[in-house]
């Protein structure tokens, strides 16, 4: 299966709900940068993981991809006797949904293997479950969510948008990223966004320079705030010609929108070489939500 990563494109907060959540407007688009994850049956349930900071992931059954398993296999009457192999592309703990995106997949192939045939609505109450950007994950394209970032509604967006993403040394917990925001909120008013009304008109008319300046993200400032190197990230994507650029979710990856291709690859040149980053990859967006590639191969 290949499984997308995502990045908000506009990413509003609430305070914080007395049941500890906070309430989330989002607008999710997903992008090329993806993980692969292959399921075979097995003698037990089993987790391997490969790749862009595997050693970070755990493959226990704090991995998502085993919960989804065992959830799904308790749905369905079945063990989930399957031995599950994550190829990682998508950075580890780096705001882009790499583990949803991983449980998204392991839904779908095992509805597969399993001959289930769960409807996709199915497959998602399973996957709101599993966690908040786990529906997304499955869906894919443009959407926006509300809730938690689970109720989800498709979003006209045209044409393909070409991002550079700049990824960070350390990644940063989600978590702690809401905590620093709320505590930003005590001691002060730092800006908030309004509705994306005009970000959602800006995506319909597929025009990325008209949807650049509407890019925002309300954990920006708490993302920062903890890890403020991430400004001269930004600063020098959009020295290097991008549109925009954003942290993505929670962070610490930074996103760039760029207006064609060739500028794509001139940002991720640039921001290679400014030693801003430990790494950086273009991709583009949106793209389909978890899916079983054809012949099982790339
Ligand atoms: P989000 O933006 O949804 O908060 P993220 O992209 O910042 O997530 P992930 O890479 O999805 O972060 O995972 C965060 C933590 O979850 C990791 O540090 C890891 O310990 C744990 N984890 C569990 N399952 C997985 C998985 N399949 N892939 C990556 N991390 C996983």
């Amino acid at each position: 299966m290949r499984a997308p990563s995502k990045v908000n494109l506009h990413l509003g907060v609430d305070d914080l709900r007395s049941d500890g959540y906070h309430e989330l407007t989002t607008v999710f688009q997903a992008l090329s940068l993806s993980d692969d994850v292959r399921i075979a049956p097995a003698g037990s349930l089993a987790v391997s993981v490969h790749g862009e900071g595997a050693a970070q992931v755990p493959t226990d059954r704090t991995n998502l991809v085993w919960q989804a398993a065992v959830r799904l296999g308790h749905l369905a009457g079945r063990a989930p006797l399957v031995e599950i192999e994550i190829e990682k592309g998508i950075p580890v703990a780096g705001g882009m949904a790499g583990g949803s995106a991983d449980a998204a997949a392991t839904l779908v192939g095992l509805n597969e293997l399993w001959s289930l045939e769960m409807s996709r609505d199915e497959l998602a109450d399973v996957a709101a479950e599993l966690g908040s950007d786990v529906p997304f994950a499955l869906h894919g394209g443009t959407a926006l969510g509300r809730g938690r970032g689970e109720k989800l509604l498709p979003v006209l967006s045209r044409n393909t948008f070409h991002w550079v993403l700049a990824l960070a040394k350390e990644g940063l917990s989600t978590p702690k990223v809401f905590g620093e925001l709320d505590r930003l909120r005590e001691n002060g008013d730092p800006p908030r966004l309004g509705d994306p009304q005009e970000l959602l008109q800006a995506l319909a008319s597929g025009d990325a320079t008209q949807l650049a300046p509407l890019l925002g993200n309300d954990l920006q400032a708490a993302a920062l705030s903890l890890n403020p190197a991430l400004r001269r990230t930004l600063r020098a994507g959009v020295e290097a010609g991008a549109l925009a650029g954003i942290v993505s979710g929670s962070g610490p990856t930074c996103a760039f929108l760029c207006g064609s291709e060739d500028d794509a690859v001139e940002v991720s040149a640039e921001l290679s070489g400014a030693g801003v980053c430990r790494s950086v990859r273009t991709a583009t967006g949106p793209v389909p939500g978890a899916r079983v590639l054809a012949d099982g191969r790339h």
